[in-house]
C-alpha cells in the first residue's frame, strides 16, 4: 500500500491512512506500507537547498530532501501502534534499498525483502517504509529517486516481497483519460496497459512516476491506482474497489484506439536557423547538449532547399532552456549556423493508444480539429502508439479538451 503526499498531508489524513491499513491487516492480508512526505514538504526542502546555494552538493541535497519521508513513516507507525496494529518504520538505508549513486535521480538496484516478510509472519508487524529514498552502499550515502519517486519505491518493494498487488493510494480514484483537474469530463479507466501507462506518465501525467511503471512491467507487478479519500470502513477488503489496474495488453478485452491524452507545459523550443547541411552537424549540435546532461525530445529537421543550409528545431525541458542556449552559442563556430531562436511558452500535447498500431489516420483527425480551433502546430513526433504535438502553451487546455472529445473520450 503506497500513500502519496496529499494522502498524508496532516495528522487527520495519517489517521485515515492507518484505518486503511488496519482494514487490510484485519482482513488477514500481509501488508507493507510506503509513504511520501506530507504534501508540500518536499517542495519546501528543495526550495531551502536552492536558497542555501543555487549550485549545491547533490549528496547534501539528498540528505535534506529525503527527510520528509522519514517524518511520515515515523508518524504513521505511531498512529498504527495507537490503534492496535503492530508497526515499525524503516528508512531506505535500514532495509536497505540499494541504489546507484546518481544523487537526485538514483535507480534502485536491489531490495532484500526477507526481513520484512519474516517480521510480518512472526509477529504480524507492518513495515512502514519511507518512499523516495535509498542507499548507496559503496559511499554509505542516502540517495533519492527523483520527484514522484515514492511510486517507484512502492513497486520495487512489491516486487522484492512478491506482493500480489501494489496499491497506489492517491487523491484521485484511478488513472483517467486525461488529467481530471483540467478536463472535468475525463473518465476513469478500469484498466490500462503498461505500455500506454508508460507513455502517459513520460508525456506528462504525473499520477505515476515513469520508472515505477517500467519496474512494474519488468517484474510483472499488478499496480492498482485508487483513492485514499474513500472512507476506509466503507471498503470491502475482499471486493473490487473503484480504481485502475495497470496490466498487460492481453488482459484488456475492449481496446480503444485512443486511451488517453497527456500534456506537459514543461517544454521549451529551440530553432537553429541556416545550419550548414552536411554530415556531422547533428552530432555537433546534440553532442554538447548530451554532455551537459540536457535531454532533447522532439527533433525536426528540414530537407535543405538550396543544398547548403537547413533549419533544425527541437525541444528541451523548460528548466534547461537557458543552459541549452548557452551551450549552443558556445559551439556556434563548430556547428556553423546563422541564428538561434527559442520559445519558452510552448506545450506538448500527446495522444496515446495501443490501437494506433492498427488504425491509420488517427493523427490526421487531430490536425484538422486543432486547425478548426485556430491552434497552430509547431512540431510533430510520432511513434507506434502515440503522437505528440508542440503548440503555444496558452492553447494547452483547449487542445486537450478538443482532442478528448474528438476521440470519443468524453462519453
Ligand atoms: P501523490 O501525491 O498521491 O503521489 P500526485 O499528485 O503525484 O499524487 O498524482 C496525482 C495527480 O495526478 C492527480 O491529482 C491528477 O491531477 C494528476 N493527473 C495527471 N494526469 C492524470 C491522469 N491521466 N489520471 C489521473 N490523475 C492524473
Ligand atoms: N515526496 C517526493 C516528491 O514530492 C516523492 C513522492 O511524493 O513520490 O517528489
Ligand atoms: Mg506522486
Amino acid at each position: 500500500m503506497k500513500f502519496g503526499g496529499t494522502s498524508v498531508a496532516d495528522l487527520d489524513r495519517i489517521r485515515n491512512v492507518a484505518r486503511h491499513v488496519k482494514r487490510e491487516v484485519d482482513a488477514g492480508h500481509q501488508v507493507a506500507v510506503i509513504v511520501s512526505a506530507m504534501a508540500g514538504a518536499t517542495n519546501q526542502l528543495v526550495e531551502w537547498c536552492r536558497a542555501a546555494a543555487t549550485l549545491h552538493d547533490a549528496r547534501e541535497y539528498d540528505a535534506v530532501v529525503a527527510s520528509g519521508e522519514q517524518v511520515t513513516a515515523g508518524l504513521l507507525a505511531i498512529v498504527l501502534q495507537s490503534v492496535g496494529v503492530t508497526a515499525r518504520s524503516w528508512q531506505g538505508w535500514q532495509i536497505p534499498i540499494l541504489t546507484t549513486n546518481a544523487h537526485g535521480g538514483a535507480r534502485i538496484l536491489d531490495i532484500d525483502g526477507a526481513e520484512l516478510i519474516r517480521r510480518f509472519k512472526e509477529r504480524r508487524e507492518v513495515a512502514v517504509i519511507s518512499g523516495f529514498q535509498g542507499f548507496h552502499k559503496e559511499t554509505g550515502r542516502i540517495t533519492t529517486l527523483g520527484r514522484g519517486g515514492s511510486d517507484t519505491s512502492a513497486v520495487a518493494v512489491a516486487a522484492a516481497i512478491s506482493a500480489d498487488r501494489c496499491d497506489i493510494y492517491t487523491d484521485v480514484d484511478g488513472v483517467y483519460t486525461t488529467d481530471p483537474r483540467v478536463v472535468p469530463k475525463a473518465r476513469r479507466l478500469a484498466k490500462i496497459a503498461f505500455e500506454e501507462m508508460l507513455e502517459l506518465a513520460s508525456l506528462g501525467a504525473k499520477v505515476l512516476q515513469v520508472r515505477s511503471v517500467e519496474l512494474g512491467m519488468v517484474h510483472n507487478v499488478r499496480i492498482f491506482v485508487r483513492s485514499s479519500f474513500d472512507r476506509p470502513e466503507d471498503i470491502d477488503p475482499h471486493g473490487t474497489p473503484p480504481g485502475t489496474l495497470i496490466c498487460n495488453e492481453e488482459d484488456i478485452v475492449e481496446q480503444q484506439v485512443v486511451t488517453g491524452i497527456a500534456f506537459s507545459k514543461d517544454e521549451a523550443q529551440i530553432s537553429i536557423r541556416r545550419v550548414e547541411d552536411k554530415p556531422g552537424v547533428a552530432a555537433a549540435i546534440f553532442g554538447p547538449l548530451a554532455e551537459a546532461n540536457i535531454n532533447v525530445d522532439m527533433i525536426v529537421q528540414n530537407v535543405s532547399s538550396d543544398g547548403a543550409t537547413t533549419d533544425l528545431t527541437f525541444t528541451v525541458p523548460a528548466a534547461d532552456y537557458e543552459r541549452a542556449a548557452e551551450v549552443l552559442k558556445g559551439s556556434q563556430g563548430v556547428i556553423g549556423y546563422q541564428r538561434l531562436d527559442g520559445a519558452n511558452d510552448v506545450a506538448k500535447v500527446s495522444v496515446i493508444g495501443i490501437g494506433m498500431r492498427s488504425h491509420a489516420g488517427v493523427a490526421a483527425r487531430a490536425f484538422r480539429a486543432l486547425a478548426d480551433r485556430g491552434i497552430n502546430i509547431r512540431a510533430i513526433t510520432t511513434s507506434e502508439i502515440k503522437f505528440s504535438l508542440l503548440i503555444d502553451a496558452a492553447y494547452t487546455e483547449l487542445a486537450v479538451r478538443t482532442l478528448h472529445s474528438l476521440y470519443g473520450l468524453d462519453r
